[in-house]
């Protein structure tokens, strides 16, 4: 049962998130698209600090999960440096549009790559309490469908075709499918692994939300800006706690 929830939770995260983004970037929702990003951040931070790190925090001991997720940020950190795992895309945008091919490249192996990892903390979410796997799937959806919006974007303005942006959407966002059967075999061997990966999720979590969506929120600046941010992050925690209730 637990990997049908697997698998069902890394499709939405992976494939449905991929359609959703498609919509959003080719018709008119588009405008919405930048609104999305202050959900996101609040579905990520209660998603991380709410669920995944106090339940690391109890099967772990508080100062093993602490030491965790800080390892963890300087991991995303350094990852981040590489350039293969980017969720902001925005600023690549004019400066990637004439190289074609390196676009393309990055965003399938780079968001791939990221997508595959996505599907593993999934994975040990699920395999620790279902109710922390629906927090685990509704902060990778949250967070991929603006990701992808900027992604189809980026390959747009990089001259690629909308079904080929798309195709390539799809292919990366697959790689969430694989990372959640291939986490949920590994991590059935070893679930002493399980309460270090949750805490590796929110430290994941944390990080994409602090270093690379908040600073796309404080580019929104009028005051009506930070009133709707506030209200739609605000909703972003509603929505994880609802989603996680017997928590
Ligand atoms: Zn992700």
């Amino acid at each position: 049962m637990t990997l049908v929830y697997i698998l069902a939770a890394t499709f939405a995260g992976g494939v449905l998130s991929v359609l959703l983004a498609a919509t959003l970037s080719l018709t008119v929702l588009r405008r919405w698209a930048p609104r999305l990003v202050g959900f996101s951040t609040g579905v990520l931070l209660a998603a991380a600090l709410l669920n995944l790190l106090p339940e690391a925090a109890e099967l772990l001991d508080p100062h093993a999960a602490g030491l965790t997720v800080l390892a963890g940020i300087f991991l995303f950190f350094a990852l981040e440096k590489t350039a293969l795992w980017r969720h902001d895309h925005t600023d690549a945008h004019h400066a990637d549009a004439h190289r074609h091919e390196p676009v393309g490249a990055m965003i399938v192996v780079g968001d791939g790559l990221h997508n595959f990892v996505d599907g593993v903390l999934i994975a040990a979410a699920f395999l620790q309490d279902t109710s922390l796997g629906v927090a685990a799937a509704i902060a990778v959806i949250a967070h991929e469908v603006p990701q992808e919006v900027g992604d189809f974007m980026v390959l747009l303005a990089a001259g690629y075709s909308r079904v080929r942006a798309l195709a390539m959407n799809l292919l990366s966002g697959a790689a969430a499918v694989l990372g959640g059967v291939l986490g949920w075999a590994m991590l059935q061997g070893v679930s002493g692994a399980i309460p270090y990966v949750l805490a590796l999720a929110a430290a994941s979590f944390l990080y994409i939300a602090v270093a690379d969506l908040v600073p796309l929120l404080q580019r929104q600046r009028k005051p009506r800006d930070f009133a709707i941010q506030f209200a739609l992050l605000g909703a972003g925690v509603w929505v994880v706690m609802l989603g996680a209730h017997t928590h």
